[in-house]
């Protein structure tokens, strides 16, 4: 099994070396989700702590420093992701670099006409005593911008990520089960248009036939070592 997962990880490094436009799809199996999930619950009622907490105590984990590293070797060219909590950009990745398709807990939205605001920015008017935080060109309610169970997913970041989808060599999907459409179209797209398909995440997803390489392990470890071979197959 071990020897197994070893032929896998290189097989893995091997694709990643030899791809010029390298795409990672990141979903729930990579986000701090259990942290998360007791503030998911929560509708209005926002202080400032709970909004701060959201964003400062969840931390990247190994998964999220390896694919960041890809990034510095030039090997990245961008991350999807379901998950809303910023690890990505808090690892390294630049932030043009991310495309959000649930949104993002550091932003909130306005109801009106779209405009973005800080969640922090936000945060501190409610400390300073505001009840309802508005928009301050239209007035309009504001709302955190990740979308929640059974709202449409940000049209613009689903045609940005089918866009990248469709143009890469390589696809690895990390830690997402690729339940939730349409996010999971992405690595359809791009084992449509000629990519390589990787798909790392210990439950089963719908498309896992189509997957070049398929590991049933969580994304820290596996990552963690796809990172070490790749780093020593770009040394040689
Ligand atoms: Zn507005």
């Amino acid at each position: 099994m071990g020897e197994r997962l070893d032929e896998l990880i290189d097989e893995v490094a091997d694709l990643i070396v030899n791809s010029k436009n390298m795409v990672v799809f990141t979903g729930a199996g990579l986000s701090t989700e259990a942290s998360l999930s007791s503030f998911k619950g929560q509708k209005g009622g926002w202080t400032r702590a709970s909004m701060m907490r959201m964003i400062d105590l969840v931390q990247p984990d190994p998964a999220h420093y390896a694919i960041a590293e890809l990034e510095k070797l030039g090997k990245l060219d961008c991350v999807i992701t379901q998950n809303v909590d910023g690890l990505h950009q808090k690892a390294g990745v630049p932030e043009e670099k991310v495309i959000e398709l649930h949104g993002s807990l550091k932003w909130m939205k306005c109801l009106g006409c779209g405009k973005r605001y800080p969640t922090e920015e936000v945060a501190n008017r409610i400390e300073q005593g505001v009840k309802e935080p508005v928009c301050n060109d239209c007035g309009g309610t504001l709302k955190s911008s990740t979308i929640s169970f059974g709202e449409p997913m940000p049209l613009n970041e689903i045609k940005e990520a089918e866009r990248h989808s469709r143009s890469c060599d390589l696809m690895i999907v990390v830690g997402s089960s690729l339940a939730v459409f349409p996010a999971a179209w992405m690595p359809v797209y791009a084992k449509e248009s000629g990519a390589k398909l990787v798909i790392i995440n210990v439950s089963d997803t719908p498309i896992d036939r189509h997957a070049d390489v398929r590991i049933s392990e969580s994304a820290g470890n596996v990552m963690s070592k796809v990172l070490e071979r790749v780093k020593g197959e770009l040394a040689t």
